[in-house]
């Protein structure tokens, strides 16, 4: 099965597509996570998306579709594979339909996260996670039990994205209002959006998107 999670930052994508991984044996395909890793590393794409990522803007098509491009091709993909954070505008849209149409395949479906924006703010802000496992955790909303320690794996070293506060979040949820959102009604007219409840707590979420999985037909 091959899904594309859509839905502005701090919707939940990610920790949803975790569970998809692990639960459903989809490969977790996120560009975030990807330019992120290249930032890291230090490569020539990392260094340009860096400036572009940390004001909230979108990087260029085509660099991520260069990076998914390549990433499906991978053997791991064959199975299925969850798209968390792309395509996140109309031509990356029908760029990826033109890759998987040349492969004889397409996506199967579109689960689109729906929450208010008003919360969102607070709900990426304060997000943290573990250096070492990258288990989440939140300020306001999930503490470690024992402060300052990892529940998963004992680590005491956390970290925070370097795009999570309140100012690029505004300019992330602009990107996503203004380049994102008209995907939604390109998926819409090919049958294949399903909404869910993004603001439900993360178990509920699960449970939604398992109903649309048994609707699905790949
Ligand atoms: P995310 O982890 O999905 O919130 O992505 C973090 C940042 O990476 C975004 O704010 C963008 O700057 C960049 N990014 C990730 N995916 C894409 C994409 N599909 N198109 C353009 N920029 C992206």
């Amino acid at each position: 099965m091959k899904l594309i999670l859509l839905g502005p930052p701090g919707a939940g994508k990610g920790t949803q597509a975790e569970r998809l991984e692990k639960h459903h044996k989809l490969v977790q395909l996120s560009t975030g996570v990807m330019l992120r890793a290249e930032r890291a590393a230090g490569t020539e794409l990392g260094k340009a998306a860096d400036k572009v990522m940390a004001a909230g803007q979108l990087v260029s098509d085509e660099i991520v579709i260069g990076m998914i491009a390549k990433r499906i091709e991978e053997p791991d993909c064959k199975a299925g594979f969850v798209l968390d954070g792309f395509p996140r505008t109309v031509n990356q849209a029908t760029a990826l339909d033109e890759m998987l149409a040349e492969k004889g395949t397409k996506i199967d479906g579109v689960i689109e996260f729906v929450v208010d924006e008003a919360a969102l703010v607070e709900r990426i802000s304060g997000r943290f996670e573990c250096a070492k496992c990258k288990a989440g955790y939140h300020d306001k909303f999930k503490q470690p039990k024992k402060p300052g320690v990892c529940d998963v794996c004992g680590s005491t070293e956390f970290t925070r994205r370097k795009d999570d506060n309140a100012e690029t979040v505004k300019a992330r949820l602009k990107a996503y209002r203004e380049q994102t959102a008209p995907i939604l009604p390109y998926y819409k007219a090919k049958g294949l959006l399903y909404p869910v409840d993004g603001m439900a707590a993360p178990d509920q979420v699960t449970k939604e998107i398992a109903g649309v999985l048994s609707r699905i037909k790949p």
